[in-house]
């Protein structure tokens, strides 16, 4: 069965994939995992207010488009301080999308004065699974899960893996213990980090509603 992961990051496909072979075994070489970039389709614009509703919107675009079954994930940083922010402006904090130098400035600059004690911060993601109706039903179904991946935000980057906020985070969960100091989710390896990452725990929850496509 061919199912459509709305996304133009190649990296989110094979963290989906190895998931899915992780838990559903043999039975995941029945899905076609293909992405919306593979099909030349247009991100559609992020009109939501929340990681939900900008990864279902994202999800039933694709599955409008292709009537195939369709996965989104959509994800942000939570500061605790700044309350919700960046949260869903993540990718486009500074002004432009995608400036991961700029986001990564500003909010270094915003809390320059935040004593360490007060630096929380996670983040959040959302994965949605949009089923366009078969030929014999009338309705579609849908499933949403959430990952957080919790944590506290430095006063200067390290690491050079990862993307976004990766170097300024440091995640409370770190795999192996008693290391020297704290890696930052820049200093991990892709493997490590998705073991504890807020999306790793998305897609690993929305696996199950996944299975229930090959039944
Ligand atoms: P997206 O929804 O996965 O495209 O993420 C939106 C934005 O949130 C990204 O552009 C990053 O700024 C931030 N972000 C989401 N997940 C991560 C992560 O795992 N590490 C660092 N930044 C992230």
């Amino acid at each position: 069965m061919r199912v459509i992961l709305a996304t133009h990051n190649r990296g989110k496909l094979v963290e989906l994939q190895d998931i899915l072979r992780e838990r559903l075994g043999a039975e995941a070489d029945r899905l076609e995992l293909v992405t919306a970039e593979t099909l030349h389709l247009e991100d559609p614009v992020e009109t939501g207010t929340s990681f939900e509703e900008n990864a279902m919107l994202k999800a039933r675009a694709v599955a409008a488009a292709t009537g195939c079954p369709a996965i989104a994930d959509d994800s942000g940083l939570i500061v605790d301080i700044l309350g919700k922010a960046p949260g869903i402006l993540s990718a486009r904090w500074a002004g432009v999308h995608g400036d991961d130098a700029a986001n990564n400035a500003l909010l270094l600059h915003q809390l320059a004065d935040i004593p360490d004690a007060a630096r929380g911060a996670r983040f959040v993601c959302c994965a949605a699974l949009v089923v366009p109706p078969t030929d014999s039903q009338t309705e579609g179904w849908h499933a949403v899960r959430f990952g957080e991946m919790p944590g506290h935000l430095l006063r200067a980057p390290r690491g050079e893996n990862g993307f976004g906020y990766d170097p300024l985070f440091v995640p409370d969960e770190q795999g192996s213990e008693g290391a020297e100091r704290q890696l930052t989710s820049a200093e991990m390896t892709s493997e490590q980090k998705n073991a504890i990452s807020h999306r790793g725990k998305a897609f690993r929850a929305l696996a199950t509603d996944i299975e229930r496509l090959l039944h």
